[in-house]
């Protein structure tokens, strides 16, 4: 029987833009396959779905949960004998996948492509800069007063011992920004479990795992892998990914729990004891986890940088807006994070503000676009390795239906 497949032209272009324009090159040997490090051989990637691509077939690959697991190592590319960058492919086909189950769809339209850079850097500079307007605190402290209150009133200052000035307008950027991650990362997610349920043909599991039952199965031993990096670890050519993955990884860690700290200490505890509500001592605890924890943000972030740049000059890997997007934005919440904390030290204002400016516009976008850029892959791998360990659970292989 003959199948007619006509080529959708929209994600050809896509695929061209996010890195995958190596894709025509496959001639199907299947090196890649067998030299993946990641690849199983009940499920083997990443050539079938170098076949699907090129015949088109986006419904299948955003549905399939292998461009999940392909964690872009580049092994396959380094032994491709056509030159066809398969990891690229993946890559690509990631982020195709992050905007097609992007929430809303406009603004996973625009964070897809590097043609929006300045507005993707104008919304959230413009915002924070508003709301510097508005909340009347743009103008610069005296040295007395930066000494003393560091960025503490970069927002200005009320007499309102129960929540400050600062941490209101910090919340009001920030909290509906954090808000319409998570729910966009939920829209997301739920979607391309569908797809992957609907593809593996496991959509009419007789009964399914609680919500516990989900976490504790399946959801909480893909954390542990991905904590442990046991699959990255397991990557050949490309050593240095895990060098500056695993530091990026638990900075990321570290300052998550910096800011559920900071955020409980100020906009509950400093109800009740207002001097919460000012810079934390460098010899804090808290404020040590943190600088430690932006100093392995910057350096892993350096390694990936240096890792990405060769991997580029030796032809291993395309230079991509999706790649460079997300290390642009990392480096420039590190850079900005430091430099701010530095100017403050030293004491020169101006400098400080300015960056504590480009800090906040960077946590921003971050926060902003990681649904929709290279950033999702935190939440949709996860998932995707969550659905291959469910899908091949009794829940969905129901032994009790086997002859
Ligand atoms: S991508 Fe390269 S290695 Fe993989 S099947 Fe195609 S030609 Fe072979
Ligand atoms: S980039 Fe690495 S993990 Fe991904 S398909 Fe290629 S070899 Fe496998």
């Amino acid at each position: 029987m003959s199948m007619n497949v006509q080529p959708d032209i929209d994600f050809i272009k896509d695929m061209k833009e996010a890195g995958g324009d190596t894709l025509k090159k496959c001639f199907q040997c299947a090196t890649c396959s067998v030299v993946c490090p990641l690849s199983s051989d009940e499920d083997p990637f990443p050539r079938r779905e170098m076949i699907f691509a090129q015949w088109g077939l986006k419904d299948k690959l955003v549905g399939d949960p292998n461009i999940f697991l392909c964690h872009q190592c580049g092994d396959c590319t380094a032994y491709c004998p056509r030159g066809a960058k398969p990891g690229d492919v993946l890559g690509a086909i990631r982020a195709y996948a992050y905007k097609h189950f992007g929430w809303p769809a406009g603004l996973a339209k625009l964070a897809s492509s590097g043609k929006n850079l300045p507005m993707l850097i104008g919304i959230p500079a413009v915002v924070v800069f508003v709301m510097w307007l508005i909340s009347g605190g743009l103008s610069l402290p005296t040295y007395e007063e930066f000494a003393h209150a560091g960025y503490g009133h970069f927002f200005g200052h009320w007499n309102f011992a129960l929540l400050a000035k600062n941490v209101f307008f910090i919340d009001l950027i920030m909290l509906p920004t954090a808000g319409l991650a998570v729910y966009a990362s939920y829209k997301g997610v739920s979607a391309m479990w569908k797809k992957m349920a609907e593809n593996a043909g496991v959509g009419e599991a007789l009964y399914r795992p609680s919500a516990p039952q989900f976490v504790k199965e399946f959801l909480w031993p893909s954390v542990v892998e991905i904590v442990q990096h046991d699959r990255f670890k397991e990557c050949v050519t490309n050593k240095d990914r895990v060098r500056g993955h695993l530091p990026l990884m638990w900075a990321f860690i570290a300052l998550l729990f910096v800011t559920a700290y900071s955020a409980f200490a100020q906009d509950v505890l400093g109800i009740f004891i207002p001097s919460l509500h000012g810079p934390m001592s460098l010899w804090n605890p808290v404020k040590i986890i943190a600088n430690v924890a932006a100093i392995a943000l910057v350096v892993g972030t350096g390694i990936l940088w240096g890792n990405r740049t060769k991997m580029e000059a030796d032809g291993q890997a395309s230079n991509t807006f999706y790649d460079w997007f997300l290390i642009w934005m990392i480096m420039g919440v590190g850079a900005t994070g430091i430099a701010a904390e530095l100017f403050r030290l030293i004491g020169i204002v101006s400098l400080g503000y300015v960056s504590y400016y480009l800090h906040l516009v960077s946590i921003m976008m971050l926060f902003l676009y990681m649904p929709y850029t290279k950033f999702a892959h935190l939440v949709y791998r996860t998932f995707a390795m969550a659905f291959e360990r469910y899908r091949d659970s009794a829940y969905v292989k129901n032994p009790l239906n086997e002859e």
